[in-house]
């Protein structure tokens, strides 16, 4: 037993053991919220870490420290809250949509295809019979 600030309230209590770190009131509201959240999921399968905070009352911090010290299975939330860096669109995994993914696909295919040709190309591109030039140079080289 020893005298402990509680991590949640602050306030001091009597620890039963080092590995506790919630007075008996906190303890009940924390264990009181993970139930909640635990059958909330049963009843959500496909919930996000949105719904559950705006259903149960439950803050997303206090979910992802959840996932995070794996008392709450990841794999029973379909959406942690992700979004995609793109666009904004919620996402499960990875840091795009799939949308984004595409585009950026697209764009970088874009981009390598743009830098295939010489050095010198941009120069030449000021004139049309340069360019026209260039393209039918380029042609004969494939
Ligand atoms: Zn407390
Ligand atoms: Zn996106």
């Amino acid at each position: 037993m020893a005298l402990r600030n509680c991590a949640s309230c602050g306030k001091l209590f009597d620890a039963p053991s080092s590995s506790i770190r919630l007075c008996l009131q906190c303890e009940m509201d924390d264990q009181k919220q993970f139930d909640k959240v635990k059958e909330y999921l049963k009843e959500h399968a496909t919930a996000t870490v949105i719904e559950i905070t705006k259903d149960t009352g439950v803050g997303r911090k206090q979910i992802y420290e959840w996932v995070r010290t794996g008392r709450l299975d990841v794999a029973g939330i379909h959406d942690l809250g992700l979004v995609c860096e793109g666009c904004g669109e919620s996402i499960n995994t990875g840091r795009f949509c799939v949308q984004c993914a595409a585009r950026m696909q697209q764009d970088a295919k874009r981009l390598l295809a743009g830098q295939k040709p010489q050095s010198g190309a941009r120069r030449e591109k000021k004139t049309g019979f340069h360019v026209a030039d260039s393209i039918v140079r380029r042609r004969r080289d494939d």
